[in-house]
C-alpha cells in the first residue's frame, strides 16, 4: 500500500489526521511525514501502471463456456505520478510525474479469464473489461469477506482478465473465489442492471483504487459482457 499512498508528496490521513509524506525509502521500508496544520482541502490519488506475468498454472476447469485458471503470478507494480483532486468535487486540480517511479514487484497468486472471443463482439471491449474488472472485484469480499484492498485487478483488452492476492505469497482469497466465479459474474451482472447511474459511479464500476483513476470504464459494455457469459 505505502507506494500508493505514501509516495512524496501524498497527504496521508491517520486517524483522522492529514499528514503529508516527505519521502518514501523503500529498500529502508520507512516513510517520513509530518502533520499538515491547516485544515485541507485536497487529496491525492497514485497514478500507476502493473503487469501480471503467469508463474504456474495451478489448477484450471471450465466456467460459462471460457477457461478460468488458479495459479502463482509475478506481479509488477509502479506508480508513476499523481493527481491531486478537490475534496468536495474531485475535480482535479495538478498532476504530478515522478522522475524515478516507485517500483514494487512480488509473487502472489491469482485466477485469470480469457474472454478473447467477445473482442470484436462488445463495443469499446477493453474499457467495458476495465469495467468489469472493478464491479467484479467490488462484488469478492461479499463471498470472501476479505476487504477490497486484499486483491488487485488487470484487465487487457486483449481479453484476459486477472484478479490477484495483492499482497506476496497471496491471502487465499482469489483461491476460494476461483470455485465460485459464476456467482461473481450473476452479482456483477445484477449490480450493473439495477445500478440507475448513467456511465458509473462508486456503486457499481468506479474504484477509487484504480490506478487510472478511474479512465477509460465502459459501463453498457461491461453489462454486456457479464450477459454474453452468463448465456455461454
Ligand atoms: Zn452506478
Ligand atoms: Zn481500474
Amino acid at each position: 500500500m505505502a507506494i500508493k499512498e505514501l509516495f512524496e508528496g501524498a497527504i496521508y490521513l491517520h486517524g483522522g489526521r492529514p499528514y503529508l509524506s516527505r519521502k518514501l525509502d523503500l529498500e529502508k521500508m520507512e516513510a517520513q511525514v509530518e502533520p499538515m496544520d491547516r485544515a485541507v482541502e485536497e487529496y491525492t490519488s497514485a497514478l500507476s501502471n502493473k503487469s501480471a506475468e503467469v508463474v504456474e498454472e495451478l489448477a484450471s476447469r471450465e466456467c460459462l463456456g471460457h477457461k478460468i485458471s488458479f495459479g502463482k503470478v509475478h506481479i509488477a507494480e509502479e506508480v508513476y505520478g499523481f493527481l491531486v483532486k478537490d475534496i468536495f468535487g474531485a475535480t482535479r486540480i495538478a498532476e504530478h510525474t515522478f522522475e524515478t517511479p516507485y517500483l514494487y514487484e512480488y509473487d502472489t497468486y491469482a485466477l485469470w479469464i480469457d474472454l478473447d472471443d467477445m473482442v470484436y463482439d462488445i463495443p469499446e471491449f477493453g474499457d467495458g473489461l476495465h469495467a468489469f474488472e472493478h464491479v467484479s472485484i467490488s462484488m469478492m469480499p461479499a463471498i470472501t469477506g476479505a476487504d477490497p484492498k486484499e486483491l488487485g485487478g488487470l484487465s487487457h483488452p486483449s481479453g484476459r482478465m486477472y484478479v490477484y492476492d495483492s499482497v506476496p505469497d497471496g491471502n487465499g482469497v482469489t483461491q476460494v473465489v476461483f470455485s465460485k466465479f459464476e456467482k461473481i459474474v450473476q452479482m456483477s451482472k445484477d449490480r450493473l442492471e439495477k445500478c440507475d447511474c448513467e456511465k458509473g459511479c462508486p456503486k457499481c464500476i468506479l474504484d477509487p483504487s484504480c490506478g487510472n483513476d478511474n479512465r477509460f470504464l465502459n459501463k453498457e459494455s461491461g453489462k454486456l459482457i457479464a450477459e454474453k457469459l452468463l448465456k455461454g
